[in-house]
């Protein structure tokens, strides 16, 4: 049967297509040439217009549901957007991007258009018949599917895919309409934490990781818990760097034991935490034992200051390895860094 292709994307608070979207359009426009099949993208957005023209040069039919009511994520609206979009296509493969406004759709989605539905993809690839593949049990299972039942929705991994990059022309997205459920929901707002008190930023350039050993005795015979705090918190408000941390770390809340107030479960790093993917690591105060290390396996380059010359990473775990004490080569480093600001 021949496939036909229809990429889902959004836009966010600004109005223009998030850089999701954008990976979804590359990943829809690679498949559409190696399978020569036409491409649709459909757009859902309060004001579509501008945000098409991230789209110029795509060589696609460009759609969209509009309207004030598409401003802000509502389960009721956006469901019935996808549902319009699809019923203005005969798309076989719709590819959406992983975002959580589109995850919190997609199965209802799914079920209203009879459709099979995958999540968190992470390759596409194309020969006799449509394989995509994604990883289980936190990246060390990789399974590799193919389905032939169709509609076939996918939602695609962000950074798997580069952003969409728009060439030249104009694009004039068609409004498709969309019959609106009753509105029970009215979004009044967003509450969220100030920016500067977030500690995980997946986009930062680097992973500063904080180990255990900040909350230890010192060779003074005392613990430096405040401290350690403030130059942890000053070295990610001047470089904006991602904070990841030990397990032995963030568990010791739970033992009663000394803890930086910032840290939760959720920055750990490792076999049973995350596996964050920056250009650049440093860890500190950290022994580089392999459950903690294996998170660090998409981290281009990684450093760490420890005072054990004989720790996980100098055993050939890091590229360079500071062996020093990280109170003074993070106090220093502040002020390098406070001084060039
Ligand atoms: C099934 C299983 C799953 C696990 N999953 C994870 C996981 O997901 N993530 C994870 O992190 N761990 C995990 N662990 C635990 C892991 O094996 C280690 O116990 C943990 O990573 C150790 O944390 P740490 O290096 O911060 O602490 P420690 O081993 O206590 O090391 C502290 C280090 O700080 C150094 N230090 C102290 N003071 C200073 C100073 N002033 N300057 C510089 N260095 C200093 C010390 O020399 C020492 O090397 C797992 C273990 C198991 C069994």
């Amino acid at each position: 049967m021949p496939e036909s292709i229809l990429v889902l994307t959004h836009t966010d608070e600004s109005g223009l297509l998030t850089k999701c979207s954008l990976e979804t359009v590359s990943a829809g426009k690679e498949l559409a040439e190696r399978l020569a099949a036409p491409l649709t993208i459909g757009i859902i957005a309060a004001e579509p217009t501008s945000a098409a023209q991230a789209l110029r040069g795509c060589k696609a039919r460009v759609l969209s549901v509009c309207g004030e009511v598409f401003a802000q994520a509502r389960y009721a609206t956006d469901v019935a957007g996808c549902e319009a979009l699809y019923k203005a296509t005969d798309a076989t493969l719709i590819l959406a991007p992983q975002s959580s406004r589109i995850a919190r759709v997609a199965a209802g989605f799914a079920n209203r258009i009879a459709g099979s539905i995958d999540t968190h993809i992470n390759s596409i690839r194309s020969t006799d018949s449509v394989e995509v593949s994604r990883w289980f049990y936190r990246q060390r299972i990789e399974a590799s599917m193919t389905r032939s039942a169709r509609p076939w929705i996918l939602l695609i991994e962000g950074g798997v895919y580069p952003a969409f990059t728009p060439g030249e022309g104009e694009v004039l997205p068609e409004k498709i309409l969309v019959e609106l459920p009753e509105i029970h929901t009215t979004v009044i707002g967003t509450r969220a934490p100030a920016q500067d008190a977030q500690t995980i930023r997946p986009d930062a350039r680097m992973l500063f990781v904080a180990g255990a050993g900040w909350t230890k005795k010192q060779p003074d015979g005392e613990v430096h818990t405040s401290q350690a705090g403030d130059l942890i918190l000053t070295f990610l408000d001047r470089t904006g760097a991602s904070l990841g941390s030990s397990k032995s770390l963030v568990d010791q809340g739970g033992d009663g034991q000394p803890v930086l107030p910032f840290l939760t479960h959720m920055n750990q790093v490792g076999q049973t935490g995350s596996t964050p993917r920056h250009p650049r690591g440093l860890a500190t105060c950290c022994h580089g034992e392999e459950p903690h290390v294996v998170g660090w396996r998409f981290i281009s380059e990684r450093r760490a200051i420890s005072l054990d010359p004989n720790c996980g990473w100098t055993r050939g775990k890091a590229d360079v390895v500071y062996v020093a004490d990280a109170f003074k080569v993070m106090a220093q480093l502040n002020e390098l860094l406070g001084s060039k600001a």
